[in-house]
């Protein structure tokens, strides 16, 4: 065991994008990503109606799906996970959803400090390059392109003209201070592309020296002396692999795995 790498992210998902590029932002730390999935150049990943045949896709997917459910009639679920670089967020349908205000503050009620509205808030706002809303709620200079939904049509004009009739108002923001209510998604679309954190994140960053991606290597053990984590074991190409950590594994292999 030679190789050491100051931070090591396990799984290049949404959220192992992100950190990699964050983290390798400081050219004094050394980063490696490892993805157990490829590095996709499939146009399917990028065209965001391809969702439709990624989703499946047993390639660039880890195939789960739930125990028969005895009352759907013994019917098993499928429960999609992407498996290559770019995770869930590069078969997913791109809408951009942040959650509940008072969620947030929920959570950071029960003693998650850090977790309420006002203190994510900020790094929402940073990460967010939002092409239409200029609003406090919204960032406009950040990497990750949130944009309006493309096309009206007149059954979703029917359906939330519907909605009001009942009672539930026309939302100008479902980011914002308020989920409820009906509105036309907010999507992570980019010039007609898919815009995941592989594309807004990871994508400039990768051509810094201080960070290394490893795909189709599938982390099989984190390494633990005492109450630290020392090392990652690897499997790639039928080789295992150990990697000396110096400061900290990032553990984004997503909620599943
Ligand atoms: C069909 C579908 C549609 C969705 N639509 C939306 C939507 O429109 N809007 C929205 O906000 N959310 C949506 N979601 C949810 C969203 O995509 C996920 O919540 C999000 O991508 C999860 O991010 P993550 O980083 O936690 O995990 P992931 O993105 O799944 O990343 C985990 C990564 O870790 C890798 N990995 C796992 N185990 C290992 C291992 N042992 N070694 C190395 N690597 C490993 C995986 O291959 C994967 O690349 C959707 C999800 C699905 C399935």
């Amino acid at each position: 065991m030679t190789e050491a790498f100051d931070f090591i992210v396990i799984g290049g998902g949404t959220a192992g994008c992100v950190f990699a590029a964050r983290l390798s932002e400081n050219p004094h730390h050394s980063v490696l990503l490892l993805e157990a999935g490829p590095r996709s150049s499939s146009l399917w990943t990028k065209i965001p109606a391809g969702y439709f045949k990624t989703v499946f896709d047993p390639k660039i997917g880890w195939g789960y799906a739930t125990e028969p459910e005895p009352n759907l009639a013994g019917r098993a679920i499928p429960w999609p996970r992407g498996k290559l670089l770019g995770g869930t967020g590069a078969i997913n349908e791109m809408v951009y959803v942040r959650g509940q205000p008072n969620d947030f503050d929920e959570w950071a009620r029960q003693a998650n400090t850090g977790w309420g509205y006002d203190d994510v808030l900020p790094y929402c706002r940073k990460s967010e390059r939002n092409t239409v809303l200029n609003t406090p709620s919204h960032g406009a200079t950040g990497p990750l392109t949130v944009a309006a939904y493309p096309d009206t049509h007149p059954l979703c004009e029917a359906f939330l003209a519907a909605a009001v009739k009942t009672g539930i108002p026309r939302n100008p923001d479902y980011n914002g201070a308020d989920q409820f209510g009906a509105r036309y998604y907010q999507i992570t679309v980019k010039n007609g592309l898919r815009a995941d954190t592989l594309a807004a994140f990871l994508g400039q960053a990768l051509q810094r020296s201080n960070l290394s991606l490893r795909c189709a290597a599938t982390v099989t053990r984190i390494v633990i002396e005492g109450t630290r984590a020392v090392a990652v074991q690897y499997r790639q190409n039928g080789r295992d692999h150990r990697i000396k950590v110096n400061a900290e594994v990032v553990f984004a292999a997503g909620a599943v795995n």
